[in-house]
């Protein structure tokens, strides 16, 4: 049928000079002054199909940065060394209509809404062991693991720009350790957080993470070391739920896929027990998502009947 389909180059050519010129529409994420200097109009589409085999199609070598994305791998580390139940002790599985920087619900239930949001994010690796850079050297081992890529580091610029402006989630860090959520040496923690946004990675390795949490934690070339279902299906639901921010029920709606954004223009897609799918351009829309990688997913999975809901 349809949903096991082999996505070829050719139709990942189409969809991308389709959306284009999309870019046009967004605007590249400033906040983060290193961000700003990224190109508009650089565009990348990448598929990891259902036996393993790799399509990738625009600006492939181009680097930018994991951002937010960063935040199912440094779930998957905390649940993995803390177990699920220490970690949702401390935050919620609640979805949003907030933006990825809110302070929901801490001056209230004083816990985050969920990991996929920074106040959660932050706390999520702060509950990762280790010291100092620790935490952040066992989020960036695993990603380098789960795509097979060495070669990955964060970049120093991106990691002090946002070391430099990040006082909104300094603000977040200091509410939870008054809440009592965090405990230990304060800014290593945080340290390490915007250490994990600033790793630098390709339209690929986004495709293979979205197939990593798409089959069970089991790799592209079918290594099995980290396979783990029920992992995978927090993760999963977790993307689906909060992963675009408040876009995600929409996003539920039109594309119907566990998906993770960053604000860097990166979406990684799982389509559950089948395929990964990575899409960047970094022009954003005011939710904080890829204007061209968002469209881009929409057109395959629309081609494809990719919608779980299909
Ligand atoms: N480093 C960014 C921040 O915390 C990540 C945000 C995102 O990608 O949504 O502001």
């Amino acid at each position: 049928g349809p949903k096991t389909a082999i996505i070829d180059k050719a139709l990942l050519d189409r969809i991308l000079d389709k959306n284009r010129q999309s870019f046009k529409e967004g605007k590249v994420a400033d906040y983060i002054p290193e961000l700003g200097k990224a190109n508009a109009s650089s565009i990348a589409l990448s598929v990891v199909n259902s036996d393993g085999t790799i399509v990738s199609i625009g600006d492939v070598q181009q680097r930018f940065t994991i951002q937010s994305i960063s935040k199912i791998v440094s779930l998957m580390v905390a649940v993995l060394e803390n177990g699920e139940q220490n970690i949702f002790d401390k935050m919620g599985y609640f979805g949003t209509d907030k933006p990825f920087n809110h302070f929901a619900n801490l001056e209230t239930s004083g816990k985050p809404l969920n990991p996929m949001m920074n106040a959660g994010a932050i706390l999520t690796t702060s509950l990762i062991k280790g010291t100092g850079e620790e935490p952040f050297l066992k989020i960036l081992h695993m990603i380098r693991f789960i795509t097979n890529n060495e070669n990955i580091d964060y970049s120093k610029s991106v990691y002090n720009s946002e070391r430099e402006t990040g006082n909104r989630n300094r603000g977040m860090f200091y509410l939870m350790r008054n809440n009592g959520l965090i405990d230990g040496e304060g800014e290593d923690k945080l340290n390490n957080y915007f250490k994990q946004c600033s790793i630098e990675i390709t339209a690929e390795d986004l495709a293979k993470i979205g197939f990593f949490f798409a089959n069970h934690c089991v790799r592209y070339d079918g290594n099995k070391q980290y396979n783990n279902p029920s992992l995978s299906q927090l993760v999963q639901s977790q993307m689906l739920i909060a992963g675009m921010y408040e876009f995600s029920g929409e996003y539920a709606r039109t594309v119907g896929l566990p998906s993770k954004s960053g604000v860097g223009g990166g979406i990684a897609v799982s389509v559950p027990n089948k395929m990964g799918i990575g899409a960047y351009s970094p022009a954003l829309d005011q939710h904080g998502n890829s204007v061209a990688a968002y469209r881009m997913i929409l057109d395959l999975v629309e081609e494809k009947s990719l919608s779980l809901f299909y």
